[in-house]
């Protein structure tokens, strides 16, 4: 646990979340400002500053992440639509360093994103 992460900290229960599913890899959270009526974050237990540092090791960890966003939407009903975003990095808009996905849902999406 990266000490003065936020998200470590989450994880570790030091600072509250609403949890909506855990397993052994990863947490599921509400985002504490949610930009669509179902706004969740899915964090990976063990530090990770980004996708951009995924490596092939963690290819299991990327399938989970995966599986839970589609197991979630569905459990969420999101039937009309959803979507899965990772920022990575400054340009990508990644204010946390510690990889997470947002699933969002529950409004029309529009493209390109800002
Ligand atoms: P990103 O900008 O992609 O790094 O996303 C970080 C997200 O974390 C933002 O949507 C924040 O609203 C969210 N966030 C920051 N602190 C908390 C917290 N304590 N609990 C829940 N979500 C948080
Ligand atoms: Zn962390």
């Amino acid at each position: 646990m990266a000490a003065e992460c936020i998200f470590c900290r989450i994880v570790a229960g030091a600072i509250p979340a609403e949890r909506v599913y855990e397993d052994d890899a990863l947490i599921a959270i509400r985002d504490i400002n949610p930009q669509a009526p179902t706004h969740l974050l899915l964090i990976p237990r063990r530090h990770i500053g980004s996708l951009a540092d995924l490596t092939p090791a963690d290819r299991d960890l990327g399938g989970a992440l995966l599986l839970a966003a589609r197991a979630l939407a569905d459990r969420l009903e999101l039937v009309r639509g959803f979507r899965l975003v990772a920022n990575s990095g400054s340009e990508g808009g990644q204010t946390v360093p510690h990889l997470h996905l947002h699933l969002l849902g529950g409004r029309p999406m529009r493209w390109p994103p800002g």
